[in-house]
């Protein structure tokens, strides 16, 4: 536990957050500031810094991180069609320095991403 990180106090029930899943390893919340019709935060209980700081270790939370992604994508009823995002460092957008993913849903997307 980080007590400075936002997101370690959400994890810890010690901030308020809109939940929309939690286990063991990871919870999922909604953006407080949206991006889209749907945008949901889905982080490790782990603090880690960012997926650039992960190790091997970190593997199995990973891929929890990806599939509780496309599980709650489909709780959300976006029917297969969303964006996940992952912003590694403060150059690339990184605002939260623990590791997220940004689940983006309920709007078509353009690209490249900015
Ligand atoms: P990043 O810029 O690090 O990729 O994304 C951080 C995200 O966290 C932003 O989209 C921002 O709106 C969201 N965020 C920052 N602080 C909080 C918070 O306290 N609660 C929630 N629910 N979202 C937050
Ligand atoms: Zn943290």
């Amino acid at each position: 536990m980080n007590t400075h990180c936002p997101f370690c106090g959400i994890s810890a029930g010690e901030d308020p957050a809109d939940i929309v899943y939690q286990d063991a390893d990871v919870i999922a919340f909604r953006d407080i500031h949206p991006k889209a019709p749907t945008h949901i935060l889905i982080i490790p209980r782990k603090h880690i810094p960012s997926v650039a700081q992960a190790g091997a270790i970190d593997a199995a939370v990973l891929g929890k991180l990806m599939l509780t992604s496309a599980k709650v994508a489909e709780m959300e009823g976006l029917d297969g069609a969303f964006r996940l995002v992952t912003n590694a460092g403060a150059r690339a957008g990184q605002s939260v320095f623990h590791l997220h993913v940004h689940l983006l849903g309920g709007r078509a997307m353009g690209w490249p991403p900015g």
